[in-house]
């Protein structure tokens, strides 16, 4: 059999229209995949084999279905999303044999596709981190380079869309969590507009920051993806009642010729960041920044003055909305509960106690803190206020620009264990990605090439204004065309 998994998802959709390939075979090519790639790089909480071949199957003697876009298909969803006929465990012992009875409206959407989904990533605890290293589970290594990190929270979905385990994964993103783990893993990831796919059926982290949305390996495959999970749904109240334009068209009639590409200095100017931005990282942005000059584009110096301010706002509103939404982990409901304790009250401390990492127990208590009486005001109110500057920041700035650009993250992928001592450290990682959510903006990252130094992916971010996201893929899938996508990861030869 042919191995079809360095192909892109549309030439694997195409081949399986063709009926050149098999629902089965395709299955069969991923999960032969994750039998060679994952003892390397612990990508997957969940392997759902017999099920997915069973679907395979009964999808092949149906027949092929060009109604559906995504037929046959195999494709991996991030742990934090519920899957009806897997376990959901958001990379917490707390959810450990949770399985949930529904699957969530972007899973559900998918699966209409005719999506075939093969396993559960791996994922920092209740997507809290950027290194996927607060997994309770398992440290995913990043395909590139096994001694570094894929990025997080969705690194899972990130190691495994580039080692080959699939076609394209759903990741979800608060503060980053798909353009980071895009970046450090070289594909392409976007993260929608607030509103644009539904969050049911996401276990919550900030409610008001959290997107799902897809990674594969081009732009015209995330374009695909996103076009079967967006869209209005009755079962989340903040989901968009908006049309949802032909994502797929957008990416195919890519032209650069007179894009006003606005830079804003925060992101470009080394000084500006603390710690700065590696220079390997800042020459392979300004190298696709030369290409979409040359393909017509403008360029446009633009500032968002509060980016320095974005860091502290968002993780206090990011905590404090976690603080919340983690409250109903009691014990009770889902999950793991300590049987030992002998009171209701001590039942609901130990369970917690046994059930919660280190980080996921400093962002409840932070949480709690910054929205307790007195500290409110000094804090999450001002907070507030803040995210209020930073979205004005991107309304000015989209005076003069169509899209914004800048790097996904001021370096390519650490080593493991680099930061675990300093979450400070790694909060820092989030620098260029989290205004956006607070913003409720879209943006992706996509990969430019391979750093100098450090030979290891970079990812250029592109921003979009609101429900912007065609743009964004006309952008991304120009620039493409002339860097190409990335070939396999070094980590996994040999
Ligand atoms: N790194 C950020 C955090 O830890 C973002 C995570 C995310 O987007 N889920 O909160």
């Amino acid at each position: 059999m042919q191995d079809i998994t360095s192909k892109t998802l549309i030439e694997v959709r195409d081949l399986l229209a063709k009926g050149e390939l098999t629902a089965e075979q395709a299955v069969q090519s991923c999960l032969d995949s994750i039998d060679a790639t994952e003892p390397k790089i612990n990508a997957l909480l969940h392997v759902a084999r017999d099920t997915a071949l069973a679907t395979a199957k009964a999808m092949d003697q149906a027949g092929y279905d060009p109604e559906k876009p995504l037929w046959g298909v195999p494709v991996i969803i991030k742990d934090a999303l519920t899957t009806k006929d897997m376990p959901t465990t958001c990379g917490s012992r707390i959810l450990e044999n949770f399985n949930p009875p529904f699957d969530a409206t972007a899973v559900d959407k998918l699966r209409q596709a005719g999506a075939i989904v093969i396993a559960k990533a791996n994922m920092d605890e209740f997507a809290m981190g950027s290194s996927t290293e607060n997994s309770a589970y398992k440290t995913t290594s990043n395909p590139w380079d096994l001694s570094r990190v894929p990025g997080g929270s969705s690194g899972g979905s990130g190691a495994c869309v580039s080692a080959g385990q699939c076609f394209g994964a759903l990741g979800t993103d608060t503060g980053g969590s798909i353009r980071l783990p895009a970046s450090f893993c070289g594909c392409v990831g976007i993260k929608p507009t607030y509103g644009r796919v539904s969050r049911y059926g996401l276990v919550a982290y900030g409610s008001s920051l959290d997107q799902i949305g897809p990674m594969a390996r081009s732009v015209e495959d995330v374009a695909l993806m996103l076009q079967a999970i967006s869209g209005h749904d009755p079962k989340d109240s903040t989901s968009a009642d908006t049309p949802v334009p032909d994502f797929v068209a957008a990416a195919q009639a890519g032209s650069l010729e007179g894009l006003r590409i606005g830079l804003p200095e925060e992101y470009w100017n080394n000084a500006d960041h603390k710690g700065g931005i590696d220079s390997e990282v800042l020459d392979a942005c300004r190298a696709a920044i030369t290409a979409a000059e040359k393909l017509g584009a403008t360029t446009v110096p633009v500032s968002l003055p509060h980016t320095k301010y974005a860091i502290a706002a968002y993780y206090i509103i990011a905590m404090a909305e976690a603080s919340s939404n983690l409250a109903r982990f009691d014990g009770v409901r889902y999950g793991f509960r300590d049987k030992d304790a002998s009171t209701l009250l001590e039942m609901y401390r130990s369970s917690r106690t046994k059930g919660f990492g280190d980080e996921v127990k400093r962002r409840i208590i932070i949480g709690t803190y910054v929205l307790s009486s007195g500290y409110y005001d000094a804090y999450y109110r001002k907070a507030a206020q803040v995210r209020r500057l930073i979205r004005d920041d991107f309304q000015k700035a989209y005076e003069q620009c169509d899209v914004i650009a800048g790097p996904s993250c001021p370096t390519t992928a650490f080593p493991v264990g680099q930061m675990t001592a300093d979450p400070l450290q790694m909060y820092l990682m989030d620098i260029f990605t989290i205004s956006l959510n607070l913003a409720g903006l879209p943006g992706m990252s996509l990969p430019v090439g391979l750093g100098a130094d450090s030979n290891m992916p970079v990812g250029l971010q592109l921003f979009g204004p609101a429900f912007g996201e065609e743009q964004l893929l006309r952008t991304a899938a120009s620039l493409e065309k002339e860097i190409g996508v990335l070939g396999k990861p070094n980590g996994l030869v040999g």
